[in-house]
């Protein structure tokens, strides 16, 4: 039958006679490619036969047979008159249906009103209408409802969801319908079935019935509620057919089942399990989860991947498979799109999951596969860009006993990675492989695995409160805390909980759920908050460990530089610093809490680096630099020496730099910068002037709106500014406003996602979408300031009308709280505005520069990407140019320009900075005194020199080449006399 929509309905229109009426509808008809032109002329012809009223105020003009070719798909378009049109014998129209009628399609709908106009007093209802959903109400069957097929039924599981209704409108995107239908849907009060689970439900249906089923994820706090909501069914029916799946879902409530049903992790298995009933399912559910590393040198492209669906589809069982370092979808091992979606690299671990008779042997025959190379050739390959084989001289081990081989490398081999903690370490390597847990996928009984489970979180919660009772580091204490929330964290229990009780063992139950955990929060677009995905592995593991009985690799006696695929938070807060000289890993970036707990530590951390450092052998020799992010492995005695010397140097300067803290950093020339230090939070900020600082160059106050369940008031603003301004006595304070969205959404927002959210609402932009909030922000930071020197600064400014925007609001509140101590500037992150200084400059009071934003954006290189970490280098001529725009126009108009980024402390960076004429660096405070000292050092008329020759190298390299030598004291050709 044809289906109506209320987009083909119009109410309230008014029309001076039934031509006019024909050429609207015939206009729409065509406009809305239903006809061609012509179609008019074929509806008057079939009018001057005889009028197409057909009582009771309703009429259905349409073309002629003669005109039929023009239709080029069936259409129907209603138009009400409330003024009512002539159309014949003395009768008036009220409701006119425009058709065009291919074949027969429409006349079910012509049934439909003949039924209809039976009714009696149907022309007043004609009459009366005013909404298009009347006409339609109009146009159905009164007496009996219709079904027109059963529903569609979509579905989707672990969906993030912090309330019933955004729950429910995560259902609403699933199905096609129209936004009144959607209001109507949200308007009907939810109601709760059993168990979590909650029905809603409208009959405002204009399409096929639809449904559709989502569960919320295991994490979500929807579980904790009274009653919890773990589920919704949103139906949109027509007539009956909706039962069949209801009373399927309530089969499983019925036997009290509702929470295994929502921990189901995929539309498969829930759909499988509905369709199967609970008790049917729980016998065909025989299911097995098992980990794979991908070791193809180019992934699982088209070639192995036909290969892994050519042994899935041997079995008979439902085989899914997702990518731990991918989204985290799972997909279908048996389709080959689906396999090549899955983005698997080399060193990507999958997670194959497979239910049915011949689960187990599926599961196995597809990790078999991978193990093997799905059809492609291993073993050199893992290393062989890193490695010469022809001149052999050290042995290295391959951490993979099937592909063991001896493997010989050339001294000198460097791997590269990201710098994680600065300094240099030389020493032997411990290759920390992973512990293999062992496990039956199957429990004996539920009470047993529980009781086993609970044992193993009991005692590792005993084995952290003793790590913590040991621990001095304060740092090291909030991650011990944090690790013994993790593990009483009642979403996490519940989800292993429902798998012990589906028959699984307590640590295939637990690893389980904790790698659905990691993987949800690794593909958290905050690149910060992805990093907690570690926090979670190292905690599962440390409750494998207790349930399997396996052993913890043990560390060798001596001094070592730790390499592993992962260092979780919890071993770096237990290690001693004077056996671990330096800490390598495959996985994490600079921002993991590893990196900054070694950084703390004052270890020398390298993350991100190939996975071929897993197969060097233990004990053999490396330097590992810190600073340039890079291990060198089997070094030869001349380049041990030089790292030995660097190292020594380092600590030197590093006590001197301390001694000399309070000292300005002026050049031997003397030329003052200030240097001043970048604080995420209140915490450190009595150390600002204890390390030496000049002021706070940039506070990221995103810290005050984070890990919140809404925005913060004045007064919590205010009282978390105020001690901020009390420790710096009277040192300026620079306060960058908020500076979220995009790739770091507020949980209070929600925003719509974006495909590239780093060109997307960010900084100031989603602040002119929400200046309420930035007015509270600015009034807050006035107000704790107290007419004490505050700078406020905004992000991510591209345009002019963007600056003013946010100076008016700030002069605003600054007007009316009579503030008179503040400066206004802007970040330059975005290269229109340093292309745009010369304009700022006549407007603003300084400039900051965001190093880090405006290498992304100017190298067009995603800042988290460590794959494309080396083009994102901030010393690209590039990114110099525009930093030294910046300055001239800046000075031109008497203002100052501070750098922010990370490469205000890149001892590369800083002589380059100075040369451009940079006023003031802003640095972490384990970097400043540092820096400071660098400064002190420098001639500054070198550095201008150095500039100018950095500003014309070829690229980034180039610079750092330059930048070498003038550290080597080599003196350049050219350099003026
Ligand atoms: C920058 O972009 O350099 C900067 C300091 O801001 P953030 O790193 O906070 O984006
Ligand atoms: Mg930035």
């Amino acid at each position: 039958m044809l289906a109506l929509s209320i987009n083909d309905i119009k109410v309230g229109v008014e029309l001076a006679d039934k031509n006019a009426v024909i050429h609207a509808l015939a206009h729409w008809l065509e406009e809305d490619g239903h006809v061609a032109s012509g179609y008019q002329a074929g509806m008057m012809a079939r009018e001057a036969k005889a009028a197409t009223y057909l009582g009771q105020g309703i009429a259905i003009p349409h073309g002629t047979q003669a005109c039929r070719h023009l239709i080029q798909n069936t259409g129907i378009k209603v138009l009400h008159l409330p003024q009512g049109v002539e159309w014949g014998d003395g009768e008036k129209a009220y409701l006119v249906l425009g058709i065009a009628a291919r074949s027969d399609e429409h006349l079910d709908l012509l049934k439909q009103l003949a039924k209809t106009l039976s009714q009696d007093n149907l022309q007043k209802r004609v009459m009366a209408i005013t909404e298009p959903e009347q006409v339609l109400a109009l146009l159905q069957d009164p007496a009996e409802p219709k079904e027109v097929g059963l529903p569609l039924v979509h579905i989707a599981t672990e969906l993030d969801a912090e309330t019933l209704l955004q729950l429910t409108d995560h259902a609403l995107e699933l199905v096609s319908c129209s936004t009144q239908e959607q209001a109507q849907l949200r308007q009907a009060a939810p109601i709760h079935i059993g168990q979590g689970w909650w029905l809603s439900q409208t009959n405002a249906c204009h399409g096929p019935s639809q449904a559709a089923l989502v569960t919320a994820n295991v994490h979500s706090p929807l579980l904790m509620q009274t009653p919890a909501v773990r589920g919704v069914l949103v139906l949109f029916v027509k007539g009956v057919g909706h039962k069949a799946l209801l009373d399927q879902l309530l089969a499983w409530l019925a036997v009290k089942q509702g929470a295994a049903l929502a921990a189901l992790h995929s539309a498969t298995a829930l759909l499988d399990a509905l369709e199967a009933g609970p008790a049917a399912y729980a016998q065909q559910r025989h299911s097995t989860e098992q980990i794979a590393v991908v070791r193809n040198t180019h992934g699982i492209h088209a070639r192995p991947g036909a290969i892994l669906v050519q042994i899935a589809k041997q079995f008979e069982a439902e085989v899914q498979v997702r990518n731990l370092e991918g989204d985290g979808q799972w997909m279908s091992a048996k389709s080959l799109m689906q396999m090549i979606s899955l983005g698997a690299k080399r060193g990507h671990q999958l997670l194959f999951s497979a239910s049915g008779a011949d689960s187990e042997a599926a599961v196995s025959a597809l990790v078999n596969g991978v193990k093997e190379g799905l059809g492609e050739a291993l073993g050199e390959d893992l290393v062989e860009d890193v490695l010469a084989p022809e001149q052999a001289t050290h042995e290295i081990q391959s951490q993979d006993e099937a592909q063991t081989k001896p493997i010989t490398l050339e001294p000198n081999t460097e791997l590269t990675g990201v710098a994680a903690a600065a300094g240099v370490a030389i020493g032997p390597v411990f290759v920390d492989v992973a512990v293999q847990f062992d496990y039956p996928q199957q429990g004996e009984d539920t009470v047993t695995e529980k009781a086993a489970l609970a044992a193993a979180i009991e005692q590792a919660c005993h084995d952290l409160s003793k790590a913590q009772a040991h621990s001095h580091d304060p740092q090291a204490s909030d991650i011990i805390a944090m690790h013994q929330e993790l593990l009483a964290d009642p979403a996490l229990s519940f989800g292993v909980n429902c798998r012990i009780s589906q028959g699984q063992s307590a640590p295939a139950a637990w690893w389980s759920e904790i790698n659905l955990a990691a993987t949800r929060q690794a593909n958290n677009k905050d690149a910060l908050l992805a990093e907690r995905a570690a926090d979670i592995r190292d905690v599962g593991r440390r409750v494998m460990a207790i349930l399997c009985d396996s052993p913890a690799s043990i560390p060798p006696e001596h001094p070592y530089i730790w390499v592993a695929q992962e260092i979780g938070p919890s071993q770096l807060v237990n290690l001693d610093p004077q056996q671990v000289l330096g800490i390598v890993t495959v996985s994490g970036g600079a921002a993991s809490h590893s990196a900054i707990l070694a950084a703390a530590l004052g270890i020398p951390a390298l993350a991100g680096v190939n996975g071929a450092v897993m197969t060097i052998k233990n004990a053999t020799h490396a330097i590992l630099d810190g600073n340039r992010g890079c291990l060198t492995i089997a070094p030869d005695a001349s380049i041990r020496q030089q790292a030995q010397a660097q190292q020594r140097q380092a600590k030197q300067a590093a006590a001197r730099a301390w001694e000399e803290r309070d000292l300005a950093a002026i050049t031997q020339d003397k030329h003052r910068i200030d240097v001043a230090a970048n604080l995420g939070g209140i915490k450190d900020a009595s150390q600002v002037l204890a390390s030496g600082g000049d002021g706070v160059g940039l506070l990221r106050t995103e810290f005050v709106f984070m890990s919140r369940r809404s925005a913060p008031d004045l007064a919590s603003q205010t009282a978390l500014y105020r001690p901020l301004f009390d420790a710096l006595k009277g040192r300026p304070l620079l306060a960058r406003t908020l500076d979220v969205g995009g790739d770091k959404p507020l949980p209070y927002w929600s925003s719509p996602k974006e495909d590239n959210p780093f060109l997307g609402v960010r900084g100031i932009r989603l602040c002119q979408q929400h200046p309420a909030l930035l007015k509270t922000q600015i009034r807050a930071l006035l107000m704790a300031a107290n007419n004490r020197p505050v700078r406020i600064m905004f992000p991510m400014i591209t345009d002019i009308a963007e600056w003013r925007w946010a100076k008016d609001r700030v002069n605003e509140i600054q007007a009316e709280l009579n503030a008179t101590q503040v400066e206004l500037g802007i970040m330059i992150e975005v290269p229109a505005a340093a292309l745009c200084a010369p304009v700022f400059a006549q407007e603003v009071d300084f400039f900051s520069i965001g190093t880090n934003d405006l290498t992304q954006y100017t190298m067009a290189v995603d800042r988290g990407n460590g794959e494309l970490a080396y083009l994102g280098d901030g010393l690209h001529p590039s990114v110099l140019q525009l930093i030294k725009m910046t300055v001239e126009a800046a000075h031109q108009q008497g203002k100052w320009v501070g750098v922010c980024g990370e490469l205000a402390a890149d001892a590369q960076a800083v002589p380059i900075l100075l040369g451009l004429g940079v006023d003031e660096l802003s640095v972490s405070l384990a970097r400043l005194p540092l820096v400071k000292s660098q400064i002190r050092q420098l001639s500054f008329a070198h550095c201008q020199w150095l500039a100018q020759q950095a500003l014309v190298a070829d690229d980034a390299a180039g610079v750092r080449r330059l930048m070498s030598q003038a550290e080597k004291g080599i003196a350049p050709d050219k350099e003026p006399g």
